[in-house]
């Protein structure tokens, strides 16, 4: 018989009900005791909803990460917490979050833990905190408790835990030392650990060590086994766990580790699943990811069929089957869903909906197809209709990417030619001012986009009240004096659902929410089909606004690399072809906005970077086809209109030649917090065109004054040549107040005043 198990599940609920708990609590209108019933129904909950599994889950649920969970077993506690209260639940969130409610005010010794991105995802975890004096002290009551609680409910369980060369791999050092110092010292804490799930009766446990998919140095290489080879000597069974990608060269490494099974992501590394059977000892078990934790698309059942029947032949109870990963990725439940159209709806599956998936194929493989005709034969309609759908497909707009020519991409002239056509056109003084797009979005403009869309408003009063705000921005942006002004966004809540919602190609859910961090989610909208632009997008709203006043007024879109990041994309065609028509559809809104007269388009590329492939070695094609994407939307303008692009991250040192390919007339980028250390790399590579480095930390409440924007641009202009220079924020302005834009932005008029007379 096969075994079906799940390597975890979305913890937030299904209408979000963990986010809104753990807020309330952080605003003390519940208790932790409250809070804590709130969490031991939803893993009663979603462990019901695991029932049909040989092997349920257990150590997946977690309060804001499972990283931070791993941190606080291992007894990894960052020193400035310790003494801060007895209670562990309110020392995590304040290492997560920096404090645990909202009535301790911040006080400047309790900063949160850094977040950052778990693997190619856009989940966050907290990164462990190291330095050479790191102790370790086991603490297993949360996931004892946990244990103990399924057992309860009479579940047949698998506890989950991150390994530990993952752990350490994921950690940050505080000082010089080197992590893997660390590891025997965490390898007696892991002994410890088995020792303690031994007396639980559990047979297996699930390890994670998704590093396998990464290019690991020898040094880490030889950490995994000498950790596994240390750790071997339990009589717990370990289920050794890698996904999201392929092994590649760790691949004989992963077989030979001393464990008791191996999990491997079968849907992005199905062609190295025979290789894996050639390596792996015969008493191990294999579990296969063959449904995938990272999209929304239905499994194709009987080709997955038949892939698997010969293996099963071969490998028998060896066999295991799994989602690829945990479905902490995808949205819980698609029955929620009310308003999706029927058919599109057939074609996705949410994390109940694989579940059942694993189940058909467990059972067609352990008692003939026979057993599930019935969901079989559903399976197949719904993906017939999927493949032959007319909305799905439309040849036209794949004739128009197969038409695509290099030309497209080109500007007409160079850099310099273009620039001094612009400079002539736009008469800007030296360091231009600008912003990066949005305005304060108030609680009144979010209640106009939700009348209209609820229709308690008319098109016509919803225009009025959008362009009134336009027109407050436009007001604002000439008291301050600003050069390039822009409308301010009123009209969008997000930037890629704005423009989503205008192309033909996509969907958008009611509850497919997705964990980002914490108690934070995202809904991203789902690509099911060719995309195309039926009319224009922000035309009229960018013209309105330009009617408005004399200065520049730059229109303002979302590339195409941005636009596909943040989407669930489709998975029956490269993601290539799919930001190429992404592209094809922006380059027409950018040619319109041209042709109505706008001279200053921004196409932002927020989300370019987190693209980028896990391995080093196959970033480059992922690099070529994203910037030939935006190349293709934005360099259709004639020279005199001016290109602008925006990327709110700062480390793109590794990749900055391929930005500065992109070509775009002026960049702007996140750089006010690490005070213009991020430009350290035009040192060595001459960046050839306009830059705007960022000197007002949108993410913090603070003013930046006007002497330490004239300092920081200072700074810029030694790598810089200060005729190339622009001042701006870090980022949109969206998430900050009035109150705080207007001395801020006033403050960087100011320094350019001061910038331009030292000129
Ligand atoms: N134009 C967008 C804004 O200002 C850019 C947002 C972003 O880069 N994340 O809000
Ligand atoms: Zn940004």
């Amino acid at each position: 018989m096969i075994t079906t198990h799940n390597l975890g599940f979305p913890r937030i609920g299904k209408k979000r009900e963990l986010k809104f708990a753990l807020e309330k609590y952080w605003k003390n209108g519940i208790t932790q005791n409250e809070l804590q019933d709130i969490a031991a129904s939803l893993r009663q909950e979603h462990w019901q909803n695991q029932k049909q599994l040989d092997l349920l889950p257990v150590g997946d649920f977690s309060f804001y990460d499972q990283v931070l969970d791993t941190s606080f077993m291992l007894g990894n506690i960052p020193a400035r917490v310790q003494n801060i209260s007895d209670d562990t639940l309110d020392n995590y969130f304040r290492v997560a979050r920096g404090r645990s409610s909202q009535n301790e005010t911040d006080c400047s010794c309790i900063h949160a833990s850094e977040m950052t991105k778990w693997f190619d995802t856009n989940y966050h975890y907290i990164v462990p905190e190291f330095d050479k004096n790191t102790r370790f002290n086991l603490d297993v009551s949360r996931l004892l408790e946990q244990i103990v609680e399924a057992k309860q409910q009479g579940y047949n369980i698998k506890p989950v835990i991150i390994g530990p060369v993952t752990y350490l791999w994921l950690g940050k050092t505080k000082d010089e030392s080197n992590k893997l110092d660390l590891l025997n010292k965490l390898l007696a804490v892991y002994a410890k650990l088995f020792k303690e799930l031994e007396t639980t009766g559990i047979e297996w446990l699930q390890i994670d060590e998704p590093i396998l998919v990464t290019e690991l140095s020898d040094e880490w290489q030889h950490a995994l086994r000498n950790a596994y080879h240390t750790l071997h000597s339990t009589s717990l069974k370990l289920l050794l766990t890698s996904y999201f990608g392929e092994l590649q060269e760790n691949l004989q490494l992963a077989c030979n580790l001393p464990v008791d099974g191996l999990h491997i992501d079968a849907i992005n590394a199905r062609n190295e699943v025979s290789r894996v059977i050639d390596w792996l000892p015969s008493h191990k078990i294999l579990s296969l990811g063959v449904i995938n934790g990272r999209n929304i698309w239905k499994t194709d059942l009987s080709e997955t069929l038949n892939w698997l029947a010969p293996l099963h032949e071969r490998l028998q109870t060896r066999l295991w089957l799994a989602p690829s990963c945990s479905l902490l990725h995808v949205p819980v439940d698609l029955e929620n869903e009310q308003k999706l159209d029927g058919e599109i709806k057939s074609w996705f599956s949410f994390a109940i909906q694989k579940l059942d998936e694993l189940a058909i194929l467990a059972s067609a493989l352990n008692k003939g197809e026979d057993s599930v005709k019935k969901q079989l034969s559903e399976n197949k309609t719904a993906i017939d209709s999927r493949k032959n759908s007319s909305r799905v497909h439309n040849q036209g707009i794949k004739n128009s990417v197969l038409e695509i020519t290099n030309e497209m991409g080109n500007r007409q002239s160079t850099y310099k030619e273009r620039a001094n056509i612009q400079h002539k056109k736009l008469d800007l003084p030296f360091f231009p001012t600008t912003t990066i797009g949005s305005f304060p979005q108030t609680g009144e403009i979010r209640q106009v986009r939700k009348d209209f869309k609820t229709a308690t408003l008319t098109e016509e009063q919803y225009r009025i009240a959008m362009q009134n705000e336009i027109k407050h921005c436009v007001t604002e942006q000439e008291a301050l004096e600003l050069d390039v002004f822009v409308h301010g966004e009123p009209e969008r809540n997000d930037m890629v659902e704005y423009f989503g919602e205008q192309l033909t190609g996509y969907v958008f859910t009611q509850f497919g929410w997705v964990q980002s961090y914490g108690s934070r989610c995202v809904k991203p909208p789902i690509i099911y089909g060719d995309i195309a632009r039926p009319k224009p997008m922000t035309v009229e709203w960018i013209n309105y606004a330009q009617t408005l006043t004399d200065k520049p007024m730059k229109g303002m879109l979302t590339g195409p690399v941005t636009m596909l990041n943040w989407s669930f994309v489709r998975d029956d065609q490269e993601r290539s072809e799919t930001c190429l028509q992404l592209a094809l559809a922006i380059r027409d809104e950018v040619l319109d906005l041209e042709k109505s007269g706008i001279s200053i388009i921004q196409i932002d590329e927020a989300a370019l970077r987190e693209g980028l492939p896990l391995r080093k070695s196959q970033w480059q094609p992922y690099l070529d086809w994203a910037i030939k994407s935006f190349r293709i939307t934005a360099n259709g303008v004639k020279d005199e209109t001016q290109i602008h692009t925006h990327m709110c991250y700062s480390e793109f040192n590794d990749i900055i030649a391929s930005i500065a390919d992109m070509d775009a007339d002026v960049i702007t980028i996140e750089t006010s917090r690490s005070d213009m250390e991020l430009l350290d790399v035009f040192d060595e590579f001459h960046y050839p065109n306009e830059i705007g480095p960022g000197v007002y930390d949108i993410h913090s409440p603070n003013i930046p004054s006007i002497d330490s924007i004239v300092e920081l641009m200072t700074k810029a202009s030694l790598r810089i040549p200060a005729e190339r220079l622009w001042i701006n924020p870090d980022c949109g302005l969206k998430t900050r107040s009035w109150d705080e834009v207007k001395p801020a932005l006033s403050n960087m008029v100011a320094a350019s005043k001061i910038l331009r007379k030292e000129k």
